[in-house]
């Protein structure tokens, strides 16, 4: 089979979910036994998103090597169980800024450079970098809603491939169709527009998928799927119903026992019966079943679930697993020094996370957090910043230090210069003045220490884990740590400029005998966790919680 591109774009509104949609049908290819990856081209002007904050965008997420990307990046490798690369995150800010290089460096001399050829042509050198001659399936997802202004000459790229692929290319187009309570039906014309909209922009998809909500006692009908085959130049029978259902894994499934399973196959040639992964219907069972538990989330941008997107993922997946229903609770760290009261709350929760985060806002609160699980035996998991402020915590409380992170005070020197600077710059990182991709990033390998919750958890010595930080916890403090009975259970093994062997602090634990769980690492292990391979320290937490 020659190798073949499926597009995916979407109209009417925003967070249809064509990630979702893209990984699924990633998946029942995968599945089918096909090759398969996966391609994001955002259209706005960030080079990556990385220097985006959550509010704007929702979680950055990080492959491992090194590229910070769009949250759908964490669905498609999470659906599809693969390692992606920065292939795989394509931003215009990344095409214009490489274009804007090569002018510079004289590469298109006496040419005038402009969107057609040249930035379509990119787009395209981008959307085929690496990609085998023969059995190879690639998925494209498209940012945005198809009419917004800076995703115009996405479209006049995929119109021109599209000319180049013909039976190749398979183009999905994603619309919302909004139900009426007034007249009790649901309303096609949004969608139409839509397709109306690719047509005049020479764009024909050939796959219709109508977004709904379900209300109670009324289905979409017929006649309104129909109409959406008409005016949209398509055969009625790829018009596909998509409603949005309590879990995002059981839509590989309903897109399985959907049309789209002929319209995949006789786009690649072969019937596809292969079905897809059980785990979808294993979370049924846990729903039904299953006790519920609840993980309460320490975090700074507690009203944004999308900023914590994977580790809510990493939860819910281990609680398939365990056999549980993991009830997340997003609280504000801040919130946590404003009364004592605050912190007792945590008290009603099976586990805490303190999470990852930048910046000074919230890490007292998460302080305050450790401190009480740590003193009444709630299990525990600290991620990256979850780490540093453990790490400052025990320093100031058991040890006795006027321990500080230099993040918690904007790293003014002179008023760090008397305290107990715990974390700190990483030495690579003091002179960095830029602040796009310049972190510790993506994957690097840890050594787990013998007889440590670490090991017995990764049932492994040599473990890898993806990073996102610029401080790190400073050597010189790592004995006293230790005398005072925090372990530190996992290390980065370096050598310095000198060639002596040094370490960097990766993951922390207390000893067992002093609390049931109490566990951190300054990685990131959400990004690791799949609904095939539940990730060891989530899972570990729930069993700790389930306890
Ligand atoms: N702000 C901290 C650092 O840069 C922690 C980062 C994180 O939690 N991802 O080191």
């Amino acid at each position: 089979m020659h190798s073949k591109y499926i597009f995916v774009t979407g109209g009417v509104v925003s967070g249809l979910g064509k990630g979702i949609t893209s990984a699924s049908l990633g998946l029942i290819l995968k599945s089918a036994g096909y090759s398969v990856d996966i391609i994001k081209l955002d259209p706005y002007l960030n080079v990556d998103p990385g220097t985006m904050s959550p509010f704007e965008h929702g979680e950055v997420y990080v492959l491992d090597d090194g590229s910070e990307t769009d949250l759908d990046l964490g669905h498609y490798e999470r659906f599809l169980d693969v390692n992606l690369t920065s292939i795989s995150s394509v931003t215009s800010g990344k095409i214009y800024s490489t274009i804007l290089n090569r002018e510079r460096e004289g590469k298109y001399l006496g040419r005038n450079v402009q969107l057609i050829p040249h930035v379509t042509n990119y787009i395209q050198e981008a959307i085929t970098k690496n990609i085998p001659e023969e059995d190879h399936i690639r998925l494209i997802e498209i940012g945005g809603s198809t009419g917004d202004m800076e995703g115009e000459v996405f479209l006049e790229s995929l119109r021109q491939f599209k000319q180049k692929m013909g039976k190749n290319l398979l183009h999905v187009h994603l619309g919302f169709v909004p139900y009426l309570p007034c007249s009790g039906e649901y309303k096609s014309k949004p969608f139409q527009n839509s397709i109306r909209g690719l047509l005049q922009r020479g764009l024909s998809p050939e796959v219709l998928i109508a977004r709904y909500a379900p209300e109670k006692n009324k289905t979409i009908t017929k006649d309104v799927l129909d109409k959406i085959a008409l005016f949209g130049n398509v055969k009625k029978e790829n018009v596909i119903k998509l409603p949005d259902v309590s879990s995002i894994y059981q839509v590989p499934e309903n897109m399985y026992n959907s049309e789209m399973r002929h319209i995949l196959s006789s786009f690649v040639g072969k019937e596809i019966v292969s079905g897809v992964p059980d785990f979808y219907s294993r979370i049924k069972d846990v729903r039904n079943k299953g006790d519920e538990i609840s993980i309460g989330i320490v975090a700074k941008y507690s009203k944004l679930s999308d900023a914590y997107l994977s580790l809510i993922e990493s939860l819910k997946i281990a609680g398939v697993e365990e056999g549980v229903n993991v009830k997340t609770v997003l609280i504000n760290s801040e919130d946590l020094i404003d009364s004592k009261e605050n912190v007792k709350s945590l008290s009603k929760l099976d586990g805490v996370v303190v999470a990852g985060g930048f910046g000074k806002r919230g890490m007292d609160g998460k302080i305050a957090a450790i401190k009480y699980v740590r003193e009444n035996d709630i299990p525990f998991l600290g991620i990256c910043l979850g780490l540093q402020m453990a790490v400052v915590e025990f320093a100031k409380n058991i040890i006795g230090l006027d321990a500080v992170s230099s993040e918690m005070y904007d790293d003014n020197e002179k008023l760090l210069k008397n305290m107990d600077v715990i974390v700190d710059f990483m030495e690579d990182q003091k002179n960095i003045r830029k602040k796009g991709g310049t972190m510790r990033l993506g994957g690097y390998d840890c050594t787990l220490e013998k007889d440590t919750l670490a090991k017995e958890l990764y049932g492994c010595e040599d473990i890898r884990e993806r990073h996102r930080h610029r401080y790190e916890v400073q050597g010189s403090f790592v004995s006293q740590l230790e005398n005072f009975g925090m372990k530190i259970s996992g290390k980065h093994l370096y050598k310095d400029l000198d060639g002596k062997n040094q370490f960097l602090v990766e993951i922390i634990e207390l000893s067992q005998d002093t609390h049931p769980y109490f566990i951190a690492t300054q990685s990131h292990p959400e990004f690791l966790s799949r609904p095939s391979k539940p990730h060891p320290l989530f899972r570990g937490l729930l069993k700790a919680a389930i306890k």
